[in-house]
């Protein structure tokens, strides 16, 4: 194997990946290193007893015509890899202020939401209706460049310039917002809640790869080997090595490998305050990065059943006072828990091959502080009580469970370098000032350094987003690479 590349990926998350397969296939000769033993990040693929589940994605969104699909294509792998999009996706259970839980079906196919469902589900009177309508031809018409307007207006300031039921606030607030940028409402950037929901509402949600996010990121990385990049698991980057303002290199624990490019796919924090090192930058760029906030971490439950209860792929329930806000989460740390919380149910199950027959996992969760040091118990004793009240039969059934927090998060995806961070759910960038055209761009500092995932490079929700950033960000180190080949 050799020791000097043209370009060294640090990680092997959804957005390291799709970086690396695409320089290899323009030639690049690239290395891909990742910690741990299988590729995929947050979205790896694990088995246990027969069953094959990711750690955390659900599904991606949306689910026809995305970025995804267009990686795929241009790797040569839409043959290899196929993108289910179910339908229907799932049942959206609401509870009215006098506690009945309404529900519907929730489409899926690439077929959005039919408003007419949506709204008899949340009880819509047609006085309410002009109103509604103004807000949804204002959000699915917006152009990009008035998208960006938002980035420093949070997802509640936003709804509020509508006088909207609290009903159908609540499910923009809670499931459209809360349930893709991972941080409550009056913090998170309704540039990004507009744009994620215009994909949603366009092309559908709930795409999955058949047998797993991990094997479809596998394929990709194979595919980046068959174009000759290099890959190494189980070893872990300790340095990225700066000579005169410019990268040469990393230092790991199976050795030392140059290269006058790194891209990290190990989160900016992590990057530039551990593995680069605060002393390569401007004071001003270090407090920049500290600042940046993290999006909250997840606590949740894996419940192995002896009998299938979900018979679709997910489950979500929201009610009025489900919304989120930054002042219920500082009191649910202090141990007060809010009464009501917007929970989901998912299995993967349902999909070829991914559960032994007659059986079924279930996956639920619920959002709490990115600290990896947090203790999550009350958060998963909330979640086990809504389940245990919303869908008593899953308890019926449970052969096994697995409990997991933002320690699991961080110990599989990403360093905890600031106080709070590392057990971010989907990064960092995604609160109001840090979004759209305010989000940390990808191109760092320091010559040849790079970031890619869901940190930098791209906007949206989770996979889709991370997938897109490795790609915008595949461009720009190829670019660098063509215009920096001449030694300096
Ligand atoms: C609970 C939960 C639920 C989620 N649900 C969904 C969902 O339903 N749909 C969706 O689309 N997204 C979902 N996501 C989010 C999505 O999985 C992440 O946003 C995405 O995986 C982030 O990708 P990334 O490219 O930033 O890299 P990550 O997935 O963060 O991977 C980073 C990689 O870098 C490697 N690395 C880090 N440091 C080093 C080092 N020093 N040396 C070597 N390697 C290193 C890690 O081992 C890891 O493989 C969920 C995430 C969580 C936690």
């Amino acid at each position: 194997m050799s020791k000097n590349y043209d370009v060294i990926v640090v990680g092997a998350g959804p957005g390291g990946v799709a970086c690396g397969a695409l320089l290899a296939k323009w030639g690049v000769k690239t290395l891909l290193v990742d910690k741990n033993s299988r590729i995929g990040g947050k979205a790896m693929t694990v088995s246990k007893n027969g069953f094959r589940y990711e750690y955390w994605p659900i599904a991606a969104c949306p689910a026809t015509n995305t970025q995804i699909h267009l990686l795929l294509k241009t790797l040569g792998l839409d043959e290899d890899v196929e993108l289910i999009a179910p339908d229907p996706l799932g049942i959206m259970h609401y509870e009215t202020p006098s506690g009945k839980i309404k529900t519907m079906l929730m489409p899926g196919g690439g077929k959005p939401m039919d408003p007419q469902e949506a709204f008899n589900l949340l009880g819509i009177k047609d006085a309410d209706m002009p109103e509604i309508m103004r807000l949804f031809t204002d959000m699915l018409g917006m152009s990009r460049h008035d998208q960006n307007l938002l980035d420093d207006v949070s997802v509640l300031q936003f709804l509020d310039r509508y006088q909207i039921p609290k009903s159908m606030y609540s499910l923009l607030a809670t499931l459209q917002s809360e349930g893709t940028l991972e941080v409550p409402g009056d913090i998170a950037c309704a540039s990004e809640f507009v744009k994620v929901f215009q994909q949603n509402n366009t092309y559908g949600g709930g795409l999955y790869p058949a047998g797993g996010f991990g094997r479809m990121y596998e394929a990709i990385a194979k595919s980046a080997q068959t174009n000759g990049s290099d890959i190494i698991l189980r070893t872990r980057v300790e340095r990225i090595s700066v000579e005169n303002g410019r990268v040469t290199g990393v230092l790991t624990d199976k050795g030392v490998f140059q290269a006058p490019i790194v891209v990290s796919n190990a989160g900016i924090q992590p990057t530039v305050l551990k593995l680069v090192g605060e002393e390569h930058f401007d004071k001003s760029y270090v407090n920049y990065v500290r600042d940046l906030v993290p999006s909250f971490g997840f606590a949740g439950a894996r419940y192995f059943l002896s009998k299938p209860v979900l018979k679709h792929p997910l489950y979500v329930y929201f009610a009025d006072d489900t919304i989120s806000t930054m002042e219920k989460h500082l009191k649910a740390e202090a141990g007060q828990m809010p009464e009501r919380i917007y929970v989901f149910m998912s299995t993967n199950s349902l999909y070829p091959g991914m559960a032994p027959k007659g059986k079924q996992l279930i996956y639920t969760g619920i959002t709490c502080p990115a600290d990896p040091k947090t203790n999550i118990k009350p958060w998963l004793d909330k979640v086990e009580e809504e389940i245990a009240r919303l869908w008593p039969d899953v308890f019926k059934y449970i052969e096994e469970k697995e409990y997991y927090g933002s320690a699991q998060i961080s110990r599989l995806s990403r360093d905890s370098v600031v106080p709070g961070a590392g057990g971010e759910c989907i990064g960092l960038g995604q609160i109001v000032g840090q979004c759209g055209n305010l989000k940390p761009s990808p191109k760092a500092p320091v010559g040849g350094l790079f970031y890619v995932g869901a940190d930098a490079g791209s906007s949206g929700f989770g996979n889709h987003m991370c997938v897109e950033s490795g790609m915008n960000v595949a461009k720009l180190v190829r670019d660098y690479w063509a215009t920096h080949r001449l030694p300096h």
